[in-house]
């Protein structure tokens, strides 16, 4: 069972305005992972992307320390605790990072992890420290969760970046997600790597990394043991992977690892930051049984600059078809990302 890696380009033929025939080409790539299919539409890169040729102003609540839950005045009051046995102290302190429960969770067991007091940092600012610390602060989180309710299999870390990514405060977190009913990417995920891991006895990440190693074209560079690249197939803009390779658990895995994982993430900001954007998701999931096959892949990808009347970076072709149709070949991508990152040890 190998991974394909496959590519088919096709043209659009169309008149222009001056009555000349031209080709517009279209890249249609399958993910070697789930197979799903995305486009690379090129030619949408001509068409004017709103509010990206300076980086965006600061948001209007980027100063409204006062009516925001999460700065330390109103966090004690404002925020819920966990049950006490599941955090005896109802809140966890790692470091700058303080950790609660999600006042509208979205599953058994729903936290939200800040970063530090800093109302709102400027992507590519946060110090590294603080997103170690948050990190980190999930994963005990996670490692009490599965004491407790040893079937809560199902975690994620997450964040949304800003209101276009999702976010509801500028106040910079991640939420932290355990439960019993798995999400579609979580169900899909696990059987993908178990049936790659029973052909081939390897990881489906480690060897999609391999090939992209050999490849080169996408890869970016590492942070420690984590390794970055684009997406072959992205389903959002500008996606980037980090993949650790032969590791399965987000509770078995050390500080360090959160460490060089949180320089990664800087780069990346940054890197955003150079493009002009400010909004990205992450993801990163596991499945917390001794079986899972399932390594660990952090996802982010960028969203639209917030702005008025800015067009929504996902169309009727994205949600009523299901293939991304993004602009940027993801090797294109991976030569602007690398000025990010320190060169491979
Ligand atoms: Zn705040």
């Amino acid at each position: 069972m190998d991974l394909i890696f496959s590519s088919k380009n096709i043209v659009a033929r169309i008149v222009d305005t001056r009555g000349k025939t031209i080709e517009r080409p279209i890249e249609i790539r399958k993910d070697p992972v789930t197979g799903r299919s995305c486009r690379i539409t090129f030619s949408r890169s001509l068409e004017k992307e709103a509010s990206t040729d300076d980086f965006p102003p600061r948001p209007p609540t980027a100063d409204d320390t006062v009516n925001c839950p999460f700065c330390p005045r109103q966090l004690e009051g404002a925020t819920p605790r966990a049950i006490s046995s599941l955090l005896p102290e109802g809140r966890q302190r790692q470091g700058s990072s303080v950790l609660f429960p999600n006042l509208f969770p979205y599953g058994a067991y729903s936290a939200v992890s800040l970063f530090d007091e800093q109302h709102f940092v400027e992507i590519g600012t946060a110090d590294e420290n603080t997103y170690a610390n948050s990190f980190i602060n999930c994963c005990k989180y996670l490692q009490k969760v599965l004491a407790k309710d040893r079937e809560a299999v199902y975690v994620a870390v997450t964040q949304n970046h800003l209101p276009a990514a999702g976010g509801s405060l500028v106040h910079p977190h991640l939420q932290v997600h355990a439960d019993r009913v798995a999400s579609n990417h979580h169900r899909f995920l696990e059987k993908r790597a178990e049936k790659f891991y029973s052909a081939t006895g390897k990881g489906i990440f480690a060897t999609y990394l391999e090939h992209e190693i050999r490849a080169g074209q996408r890869y970016i560079s590492c942070t420690g043991q984590w390794h970055w690249l684009t997406a072959f197939a992205p389903e959002g803009f500008f996606e980037l992977w980090a993949i650790l390779p032969g590791r399965n658990s987000i509770c078995g895995i050390e500080h360090e690892r959160w460490q060089e994982l949180a320089q990664g993430v800087l780069c990346a900001q940054r890197f955003f930051r150079k493009l002009n954007r400010n909004a990205y998701n992450l993801g990163l999931l596991a499945v917390e049984k001794p079986s899972s096959r399932l390594e660990l892949r952090v996802s982010l990808k960028v969203r639209a600059n917030y702005a008025p009347w800015v067009r929504s970076d996902f169309t009727g072709y994205e949600l009523m078809l299901g293939d991304m149709a993004t602009f940027v070949a993801p090797e294109q991508t991976a030569r602007q990302a690398r000025a990010f990152w320190p060169p491979r040890a």
